[in-house]
């Protein structure tokens, strides 16, 4: 038995030696400006607050449909795939958690980036699945030769998101390609939270590769964070297993209203369209200020940039943006440490940041 203190007299062995991923706070200060957690500054689509609105009756009496079935078909239209290609969940953090349970297992590790989600890494310790890792290459872009050098015969499944996190480079599907090619005999997970800043999804590949899964959010690109929803697209074999995990966990991760939601930002196609080029002209833009101000910033194909300063560290810089009520995400990690994750805010709130960060450096 692990060591354990008194509170931690009835907990678990496994939860002893946890540590749970740390989301980034959501501080309730007044005038703060919160480009921290990768939210959409815009609102959702009007339409999906009157669904939720139309929902909430006294239906909600009633369990939701366990198989969200209206959302799964209109997720299968949306991508052109059939029904049972596609599975829902309670945000995409929790179809990560049922498809690192369904997919891969102790006794053969799986493979990531040493700079990516850091929800991964928890995952594995909760299961107890074990990993090796592939550094990024010096431009911090995923390292496909190197992963692609690996023996597919001792891996247990790959996962890595595209655009990756927090880096926001994304890779080409002809290289997400040759990582499913080369991993043919285990799961290969490509995690697109971000995908719809910029990256080509791969979910124009699952109909050739029966070991791909693709997994998507409306957290981000539709502005839906607080309603939580989440699927994965997949040939039928690799969705029944996230069923079968979801079945033998939570029967109804989905709720009436969210399902509803979700729904209708998926029919309002304009108004996605609208925002994410809005986002996407507003990180180039965002970007352009940064470098004015001597920060080397990664290429992002996501709604944030990773930027350094050469002259400051990160820690200091992150510290002083808060005194000025900009927060952003800094990762006390190797080769990351110096970096700040900036999520694109709205065009007031990045002018904000980079008025704050004229006080932080002129005052050198
Ligand atoms: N994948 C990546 C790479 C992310 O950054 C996030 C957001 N933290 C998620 C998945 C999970 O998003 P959600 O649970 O809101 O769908």
């Amino acid at each position: 038995m692990s060591m354990r203190s008194d509170r931690q007299r009835f907990w678990s062995d496994d939860l002893v030696g946890l540590t749970p991923y740390v989301p980034g706070e959501q501080p309730r200060i007044e005038g703060l400006i919160k480009l921290n957690t990768n939210e959409n500054p815009f609102p959702p689509s009007s339409r999906v607050t009157e669904a939720i609105r139309a929902a909430a009756d006294e239906r909600l009496r009633l369990y939701p449909d366990p198989a969200s079935q209206a959302l799964r078909e209109c997720l299968a239209g949306y991508h052109g795939v059939a029904l049972d290609e596609v599975f829902v969940g309670n945000g995409s953090d929790e179809v990560l958690g049922f498809l690192f349970r369904a997919l891969f297992q102790r006794g053969r590790p799986i493979v990531f980036p040493d700079i990516t989600y850091s929800f991964y890494p928890v995952y594995c310790r909760l299961y107890g699945i074990e990993s090796t890792i592939v550094p990024l290459d010096e431009a911090l872009a995923v390292d496909v030769d190197a992963m692609c050098r690996i023996d597919p015969s001792s891996v247990g499944g790959v996962i890595l998101p595209n655009p990756n996190a927090p880096t926001g480079r994304a890779l080409g599907l002809e290289q997400v390609e040759r990582l499913a090619a080369h991993f043919a005999d285990c799961a290969v997970v490509i995690d697109e939270a971000y995908v719809d800043f910029g990256a080509e999804s791969a979910v124009a590949l699952v109909g050739r590769y029966p070991n791909l899964l693709v997994t998507q959010t409306l957290s981000k690109s539709r502005s839906l964070a607080g309603l939580r929803i989440g699927f994965a697209v997949g040939q039928s074999g690799l969705i029944e297993a996230l069923t079968r995990v979801k079945d033998s966990f939570n029967s109804y991760p989905v709720d009436r209203l969210a399902e509803a939601g979700a729904i209708a930002a998926f029919e309002d196609r304009a108004h996605f369209e609208r925002t994410r080029a809005a986002i996407i002209r507003m990180r180039e833009e965002l970007a352009a200020g940064l470098n004015a101000r001597g920060f080397e910033v990664v290429p992002s194909a996501a709604n944030f940039l990773l930027a350094r300063h050469p002259d400051h560290a990160g820690a200091d810089l992150a510290a002083g943006l808060r005194r000025h009520k900009v927060i952003v995400r800094h990762f006390d990690r190797p080769r990351i440490g110096d970096h700040l994750r900036i999520t694109v805010g709205s065009e007031p709130e990045n002018a904000a940041l980079l008025t704050a960060l004229d006080a932080i450096l002129g005052a050198e």
